[in-house]
């Protein structure tokens, strides 16, 4: 994508008098680092990048930022805020508007055809993070760095993400504005993360859980981050009733993965951002990856592709078969 193109774009849609601000990556302060990009005028539009570095799913802003109650004697914005996303992050926009978490006549998606990111802890270890900002440009079939003016190519395989090995949709499923030409969807990589745990009996699956849930803090990064938990009732937060007890072991760890897994049963668009901002790595993908793929098996549902579509927890089919529908 061209940057030029990409910055002058975004300097006209945030000078739109039905546009609040653009939320897209610009450059963070050292290493690799990327921050979201608040923008308001062509100042800001003249900092945004897109990068094999802008792994970040911007959407959870709309449903974080956008929904904070108003102070009393304030009146809410109700001007669009511009969004720009990957094609992972336009399945999220789609999903909030399926679950009408969003309205469509509040955003305007600036969709970036993707291709790929590059993993942000596979890159630290190759290349450890230095205090000035390196670049990295997509060249050919793999990423370029530039540390400190030395230049540096890398295969594609060496770094890419795990998310992006397995993406369905790098292209964005919905936009007003689309950024350069779509790119072309690769061959999908083998899910062997899942393959790994579903190849344990029982027991051994068990204790693969226990060992994973055991290390958790529960820091809940992941909800936060997460551009589908926004719940403004959260039950973890819940004290009358208690439904997830603050104490941090494995029994509470394990309601608190159970819940939200089954909560985004159907929901999950496959960002990754919860595994990526996890501080005790667990692989919280194979659990989403796990039952996203069995709703799709057995319900032929996908989240996310569909803005007309029916919310997959919220509606049933008077002849789905089993006993449980009351
Ligand atoms: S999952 Fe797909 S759209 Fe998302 S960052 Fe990876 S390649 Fe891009
Ligand atoms: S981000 Fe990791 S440590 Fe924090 S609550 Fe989620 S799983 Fe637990
Ligand atoms: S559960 Fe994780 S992968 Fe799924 S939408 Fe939320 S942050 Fe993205």
């Amino acid at each position: 994508m061209n940057l030029g193109q990409l910055r002058k774009i975004a300097a006209e849609v945030v000078a739109r008098e039905d546009v609040k601000y653009l939320i897209g990556w610009k450059q963070g302060s050292y290493g690799y680092r990327i921050a979201p990009g608040f923008v308001e005028d062509a100042a800001g539009a003249a900092e945004l990048i897109f990068s094999p570095l802008c792994t970040a799913n911007l959407a959870t802003y709309l449903t974080l930022v956008e929904k904070l109650p108003v102070p009393r004697g304030q009146e809410a914005d109700k001007r669009k805020v511009a969004l720009m996303v990957k094609g992972c992050d336009s399945r999220a926009v789609t999903q909030l508007l399926v679950e009408k978490g969003i309205h469509r006549d509040e955003v305007v998606v600036i969709g970036c055809p993707c291709p790929g990111m590059v993993d942000p802890a596979l890159l630290t270890e190759k290349y450890p993070e230095t205090e000035e900002t390196v670049e990295v440009k997509w060249s050919g079939d793999g990423f370029l760095l530039n540390r400190s003016g030395e230049e540096i190519k890398v295969p594609r395989d060496e770094l890419l993400a795990e998310k992006c090995r397995l993406c369905r949709y790098p292209n964005p499923v919905i936009s007003d504005i689309l950024l350069g030409e779509a790119v072309e969807p690769w061959e999908l990589a083998e899910d062997n993360g899942v393959a790994e745990v579903e190849g344990k009996d029982v027991g051994g699956r068990w204790d693969y859980w226990e060992e994973q849930f055991a290390k958790c803090v529960r820091c809940y990064s992941c909800r936060n981050v997460c551009p589908l938990c926004y719940c403004q009732d959260c039950i973890l937060d819940r004290l009358n009733p208690t439904w997830v007890n603050r104490a941090v072991n494995f029994s509470e760890n394990t309601s608190f993965h159970i819940a939200r897994a089954f909560h985004l049963a159907g929901r999950c668009i496959g960002c990754g951002e919860c595994e990526r901002v996890c501080p005790v790595n667990i692989p919280l993908g194979r659990l989403n990856r796990k039952l996203a793929r069995e709703v799709r098996d057995k319900y032929g549902f996908e989240p996310g592709v569909d803005p007309e579509a029916e919310p997959f927890q919220a509606s049933f089919k008077p002849d789905d078969p089993g006993d449980f529908i009351l």
